[in-house]
């Protein structure tokens, strides 16, 4: 009975660190909803992120996924946050609605993220993400995090052997 209790137990930790990562959709204020939804921009030098260069990662302000790191952040003096790279699979590319930019939302959940620009030479990629900070939320990066998890798990895993083991 007790070792059944006990991988009840393990299994809703697992289950629960899990959870962690499910996606939620936040809810916006009326400033962001003029960005994210109705594809706004707010005003150059302005934002949050456009001088901002910790280390860690830009996650989408409405449904939490990961777009962008500080790794391809760069200072392009436009007033918005540049980055000359994505997250793989985060960003879509759509056509504005000017017929002449390229637009660019969260691939997860649609967020108006900015515009990206290519062939302009900040960088050897040759590309600018523009991004609206009010879009983003940073997030500094907590490189133990994922360690730490693993380190929770295994011993929890040797508690459980060791009650298991003195079970008699
Ligand atoms: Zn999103």
């Amino acid at each position: 009975m007790k070792i059944i209790w006990l991988y009840f137990m393990l299994l809703s930790v697992i289950m629960l660190s899990g959870k962690e990562e499910a996606v939620e959709f936040r809810k916006l204020n009326a400033v962001e909803k003029q960005v994210i939804e109705n594809k706004g921009t707010e005003a150059p030098f302005s934002g949050k992120y456009w001088e901002h260069f910790e280390e860690g990662s830009y996650k989408c302000k409405r449904c939490g996924v990961p777009l962008f790191r500080s790794n391809d952040k760069f200072k392009s003096g436009c007033g918005w946050p540049s980055f000359d790279d994505e997250i793989e699979g985060a960003i879509l590319q759509i056509s504005d609605s000017d017929g002449i930019r390229t637009e660019i939302v969260c691939a997860h959940c649609n967020a108006h993220l900015g515009h990206v620009f290519v062939g302009e030479g900040f960088t050897e990629k040759n590309t600018r993400h523009c991004v609206n900070s009010i879009s983003l939320k940073f997030e500094p990066s907590t490189e133990t995090s994922g360690w730490q998890k693993i380190i929770i798990r295994i011993i929890m895993n040797i508690k459980v052997e060791y009650l298991i083991a003195t079970d008699q």
